[in-house]
């Protein structure tokens, strides 16, 4: 099975488990796809891949021009999770409440499918070593901004034209 359908309602068994065992440390919450080296990253450019195709059109370039400067210092962006189905998006809700024990505290990690801006295509959670942090610093000049205190990796198209962010919010239920 391709990378492509992981980001749809066609999940594998491997890939449910392995973001199972993800979830169980906060800081990995989002991660939807396996980092192990054997799988290949999806780039901002992977048009292809329904994580990215299917992301606003805006936020998608904003995105690639980010990736341009951070590859001229060295550094890979990927893109973890993009675009989600609104079942997708119940699935790791789901799993979210078994791994936090109650769904107030899987709220902090994981939105609903009503809240998310994932399902509509206005989020992206970003991955490569530094990539997430050379986001936070150089993003919002693209537009690009950090959203909430507890998901360094999680960014939204909504910097102002001044290039300033939002206040963070603490977690996705702030
Ligand atoms: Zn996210």
């Amino acid at each position: 099975m391709g990378i492509t359908r992981r980001a749809g309602a066609g999940l594998t068994l491997a890939a449910v488990a392995a973001m199972t065992v993800a979830m169980a440390a906060p800081a990995a919450a989002e991660k939807v796809r396996p980092t192990d080296g054997a799988t290949p990253l999806v780039t901002p450019f992977d048009v292809a891949d329904p994580t990215i195709g299917n992301l606003d059109p805006a936020l998608r370039a904003a995105v690639q021009a980010a990736a341009n400067a951070a590859a001229a210092q060295g550094i890979t962006m990927t893109v973890n999770s993009g675009w989600r189905t609104p079942q997708f998006q119940q699935q790791l809700l789901d799993d979210a409440v078994l791994t936090h024990g109650s769904l107030a505290a899987a709220r902090r990690f994981v939105q609903t499918p009503a809240q998310s801006r994932h399902v509509v295509g206005q989020a992206v959670d970003i991955g490569g070593p530094e990539a997430a942090q050379w986001l936070i610093a150089h993003g919002p000049r693209f537009g690009l901004c950090q959203i909430y205190a507890n998901e360094p990796w999680h960014f939204e198209l909504v910097a102002d034209a001044a290039g300033t962010c939002p206040p963070l919010l603490p977690d996705a239920a702030g």
